[in-house]
């Protein structure tokens, strides 16, 4: 078994910062990642654009130069992919780490496919979009039904509906309608979500006063059929049924807490948040530590790239024995 002085699980943003980080100190290193390098961006909407300016999702103090302000999915996916290869870091791509134990000092990182890694450290950094929060209703898993939203023209002169009133079901909504799709956005709530970007407001809610987009709140989808939904109004009690071609669960993501927990990690049982220590995001496990997205619980608009990438400054420091670099406090609220 190959020993490495750090495996880092993940090869998000984040996850790259600390490939990045041990890399600098000097620490042998490996990235274990499940899909391709930065796979969370990579099923991003591709016309999507960051709502940080580049310059905040730098990792590595690797300069973002674009010819505007944002970037961008494909700008992001370049970036991050020369940040890695400027580095020369060591990772494995499309290996999913399944378990991580302790004995004595050294941690076995082990895979899905059998392969086992050994460790002095290990940082989870595995953020939060392979895990869709699941509805658990009938016919969410038939194969016009998904949970991630990536290009509209698949779906033109098609019945959409979209679950969730969120930033991303906003979004999507909104390039859908501009693509001759015939949109419903279903949710259980009496309005869009109070947190959708404030220039996204005005765009939404004139085109569904105009009824270009149509909105069913304060209602449930209670099934989803081959070429229909069943919506059940909360508030009236009353059935009713949506022609639906195609439906979109955007209703969000959360961090692996089964992962976790199998790798003798403490988490709130009801906020899914590791117990970890806010200098030096160590785990209740010693040398084990989180970093990014995944130690957000069910708060995942809370730690985001721009506070999550400088988790990975201070693990480095707490494991080089340096004095830890001091995160702001924006990163310790959760
Ligand atoms: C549409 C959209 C727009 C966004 N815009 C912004 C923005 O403008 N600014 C900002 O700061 N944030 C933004 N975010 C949030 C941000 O992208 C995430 O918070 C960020 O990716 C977190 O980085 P991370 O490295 O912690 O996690 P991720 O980027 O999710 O990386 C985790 C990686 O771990 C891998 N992984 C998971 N489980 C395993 C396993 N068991 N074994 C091996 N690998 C595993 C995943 O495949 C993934 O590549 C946006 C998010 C979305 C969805």
């Amino acid at each position: 078994m190959q020993l490495f002085d750090v495996i880092i699980v993940g090869g998000g943003p984040c996850g790259l910062a600390a490939g990045i980080e041990a890399a600098k100190a000097g620490l042998s290193h490996l990235i274990l990642e499940m899909g391709s390098l930065t796979e969370s961006i990579r099923q991003y909407p591709r016309r999507m654009r960051f709502f940080s300016t580049a310059e905040n999702i730098e990792i590595g103090g690797l300069p973002f130069p674009i010819s505007g302000v944002k970037a961008g999915r494909d700008e992001a996916l370049q970036y991050y992919r020369k940040a890695a290869a400027y580095y020369h870091l060591n990772f494995k791509l499309f290996q999913t780490v399944w378990d991580v134990q302790k004995e004595d000092d050294l941690f076995t990182v082990s895979t899905t496919t059998g392969e086992q890694y050994q460790a002095r450290k290990v940082i989870m950094a595995t953020g939060y979009f392979t895990r869709p929060r699941w509805l658990g209703i009938p016919g969410e898993n038939l194969p016009h039904v998904s949970h991630y939203y990536d290009e509209p023209f698949k779906y033109s002169f098609t019945n959409v509906v979209i679950i969730g009133a969120s930033n991303s079901a906003v979004e999507a909504a909104l390039e859908l309608y501009r693509h001759d799709v015939n949109i419903t956005v279903v949710h259980r709530g009496e309005d869009f979500r109070s947190t959708v970007k404030y220039w996204l407001v005005p765009d939404v809610k004139n085109r569904v006063k105009e009824g270009k987009i149509k909105t069913v709140f304060d209602s449930v989808v209670t099934q989803i059929g081959e070429k229909t939904v069943t919506i059940n109004n909360l508030k009236t009690g009353e059935e009713s049924h949506l022609p639906a071609d195609f439906v979109l669960v955007l209703t969000g993501y959360i961090p692996d807490a089964e992962l976790l927990r199998r790798c003798g990690i403490e988490l709130d049982p009801v906020t899914q948040v590791p117990v970890y220590n806010k200098e030096t995001f160590e785990t209740t496990v010693p040398g084990l530590y989180v970093c990014g997205t995944v130690m957000a619980g069910i708060y995942t608009e809370k730690v985001f790239i721009e506070n999550g990438r400088e988790h990975a400054q201070s693990i480095i420091d707490h494991i080089m024995g340096r004095e830890v670099h001091q995160v702001k406090e924006l990163i310790q609220r959760i």
